[in-house]
């Protein structure tokens, strides 16, 4: 399509006019020319026409073309003015130029007309483009401000070197500093004292390798009242990768925090309790080791009696007093092994995790229990998974959950005897499984459920400790408890734990 051209012709000589529109049809412009003479004509032409461009004759009878440029430049800043003139000297045309006309053609050399035209459209399009570019990019900015400022939540933006730039009227509200006193650094003096070293450290880090910021902190309102925020800021970069700002929210997270900080004081409180009650079963804990470690000692005492023995004949059985010199040793190790295992069961540690073969703490279990289950006829079947993995637990707390089972089994047992089974293996979706499983009394009837509460027993001698001790210590380990009765007799308790 031929481009259109409609031109503000400020011209007296008709002949020139046409000479004019002539070399510019010539070069395929379709020109809409409207040519005035006087001042009020050229006026009421910028007024009412759309316009691409003035061509302007310096002297004129009745009006001037320096005096018709100033109208131009404040009605239409955005129209090329070329000044087309027989008289135009080099200096006037410079002054022209200074002030702001686009171009000057002298009549003499009209071949540059064409030229001039086409670069005066071209940069004024350039202009008005880029005009356009800017305004939209302001009024994106500005439109993205606006919401900014209507997000239920406080905003800012900082500068490449961490400074405030601006931020929302949430915040402002919130802290109750003026825009001015809280931007720069001004943001720091809100900072709890005790988290500005925190804070501004990740800050630094973050302005440093241009990673997101992301920090917890208390920061102070209107009232001089401290509430913790997450801070969290991502970096704006220009197409090289610069950080050119940064944008950030603040979240409120007070209720999360102060629910933080009362589940931790619940967990000390419970520790305290659980500590509390160990110490509370601890009496009877004694008597039941004293009745533990009798037996060893009693076997010491008797090897020992039968090495002398042997020893003391007219002819000592060095062979026999050796082994029973051992068994004494076996006996007394035994004994000490068992105080060992108690003394750690009930000593406040924080849990400790390590690696553990929970195979190897049925075995323990089994040896250590091994005396008490003979005495009231039980016999321990210990079935292990041997490809069983290792788990990351507390080993002290593990035992002490098997010996809770495993002495729970056989007190089921009592009287009648039977068989404690302990088995390891995995469930179908790869959890540890470990059960504990006998042929006693069954579980109360109507009561499986509390068995697990604190201080419930049906035992005269119980406590009703250790089954809750032992799911919470599975349930901290992240595994289940429970128990089933058995098809038969007796019942099975079973406990899951995640591998490594
Ligand atoms: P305690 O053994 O001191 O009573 P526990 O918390 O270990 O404390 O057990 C609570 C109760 O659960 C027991 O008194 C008993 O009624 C029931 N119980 C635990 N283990 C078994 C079992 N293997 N067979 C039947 N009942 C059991």
């Amino acid at each position: 399509m031929k481009p259109r051209l409609r031109i503000l012709l400020l011209e007296d000589n008709v002949a020139d006019a046409e000479l004019v529109l002539e070399l510019l049809q010539a070069e395929h412009f379709v020109c809409e020319p409207i040519r005035v003479q006087t001042r009020a004509e050229f006026v009421a032409a910028l007024e009412n026409h759309d316009l691409d461009l003035i061509l302007g004759d310096y002297t004129l009878p009745a009006f001037d073309g320096l005096s018709a440029l100033k109208l131009a430049l404040t009605a239409r800043p955005d129209l090329p003015f070329i000044f087309v003139s027989g008289t135009i000297g080099e200096e006037v045309a410079i002054e022209a130029l200074k002030i702001g006309a686009t171009d000057y053609v002298l009549k003499t050399r009209l071949s540059r007309l064409v030229p001039s035209v086409r670069r005066a459209l071209r940069e004024t399009r350039g202009r008005i483009e880029r005009k356009k570019a800017e305004e939209a990019a302001r009024r994106s900015e500005k439109e993205l401000l606006e919401v900014i400022e209507a997000i239920p939540a406080m905003a800012f933006t900082n500068v490449a070197d961490g400074s405030n730039a601006w931020a929302n009227r949430q915040w402002v509200d919130y802290t109750g500093l003026s825009v001015q006193s809280t931007s720069g650094l001004g943001w720091q003096a809100t900072l709890h004292p005790d988290d500005v070293d925190d804070h501004m450290s990740r800050w630094q880090q973050s302005l440093a390798t241009g990673e997101p910021f992301e920090s917890e902190a208390r920061h102070r309102n209107a009232n001089g009242e401290y509430r913790w925020f997450l801070v969290r800021a991502v970096p704006l970069r220009d197409e090289h990768g610069k950080v050119r700002k940064w944008y950030g929210t603040l979240t409120d997270i007070e209720d999360r925090k102060r629910a933080e900080q009362e589940r931790e004081r619940l967990r000390q409180l419970e520790s305290d309790l659980a500590y509390v009650s160990r110490v509370m079963t601890m009496g009877e804990l004694a008597a039941s080791l004293a009745h533990e470690i009798k037996q060893p000692i009693a076997a010491a005492v008797i090897h020992a009696q039968a090495c002398t023995r042997w020893l003391c004949r007219d002819v000592p059985d060095v062979a026999a007093a050796c082994r029973a010199a051992s068994a004494t040793v076996m006996d007394a190790e035994r004994a000490a092994g068992i105080i060992d295992r108690v003394r750690s069961l009930y000593r406040q540690d924080t849990p400790k995790r390590e690696l553990v073969d929970l195979n190897e703490i049925i075995r323990e279990m089994t040896v250590l229990l091994n005396d008490t289950a003979n005495r009231n006829s039980v016999s321990i079947r210990a079935t292990l998974d041997p490809r069983l993995p290792a788990t990351e637990a507390d080993r002290v707390q593990l035992q002490q959950v098997l010996m809770n089972l495993m002495l729970n089994g056989i007190e089921a047992m009592q009287g009648k005897g039977g068989e404690l089974a302990a088995a390891s293996g995995r469930t179908e979706d790869g959890q540890l499984l470990i059960s504990v499983s006998d042929s006693g009394i069954g579980l109360p009837v109507d009561k499986s459920q509390r068995m697990f509460d604190a201080f419930f027993t049906t035992k005269a001698q119980g406590t009703g400790m250790g089954l809750s001790i032992s799911r919470r210590i599975i349930e901290s380990h992240g595994g289940r408890l429970w128990a089933s009765p058995n098809t038969g007799r007796g019942a099975t308790f079973q406990f899951t734990l995640p591998p490594t």
